[in-house]
Parts: C-alpha cells; structure tokens; sequence
C-alpha cells in the first residue's frame, strides 16, 4: 500500500506517471494509465502500475493534503468517481 495525498496523485494523473507498488517511486516517465507489472528503475521489482490502475486495485492510499479525514475521503471518492467515467468506454 503506498500513501500519497490527494495533490501528488492529481499531479501523477497529469503526466500519466506510475508508481512502483513495491517501493513507492513514482517513474520518472509516463506509463499507460493501466499499465501493471511494469519494472521499477528503484528498487527492480515488476511492481509498476499506472496511477489510475494502482488506484484501482486498491495499492493506493490517498490521503488529505493536510489533516482532515473527511476531506481525505471526499478527495478520494471524487477521483474514483473521475476513474469511473475515464474507464466508462461510451
Ligand atoms: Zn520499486
């Protein structure tokens, strides 16, 4: 489970990047939103997800960007909300 706040991850969605679901490095290039099992320039794990996939499988924690788990919960339902209607193919 990797912890990033509700800012790192819309900063991630951004510029398609991955996390490493082992280490917790983000790449340092753009992935595929729903890459998986891609290898970690880290820690050298296939353990590289794209952001939208890691948060859809559940490796993704997203916290608030300050304290307040209320907020942190309402980020994190707007975002999967967000992912819903991206993978929604029309
Ligand atoms: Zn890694």
């Amino acid at each position: 489970m990797v912890k990033l706040t509700q800012q790192e991850v819309q900063g991630m969605m951004n510029f398609s990047e991955g996390i490493c679901i082992e280490c917790g490095e983000p790449t340092c290039g753009p992935v595929e939103p729903d890459a998986e099992g891609y290898e970690c320039g880290c820690c050298g794990e296939n353990e590289v997800c794209g952001i939208d996939q890691a948060i859809l499988l559940g490796y993704v924690d997203i916290t608030g960007d300050g304290d307040g788990t209320e907020a942190a919960a309402e980020a994190a339902k707007g975002l999967l909300n967000n992912l819903d209607k991206h993978w929604r193919k029309p």
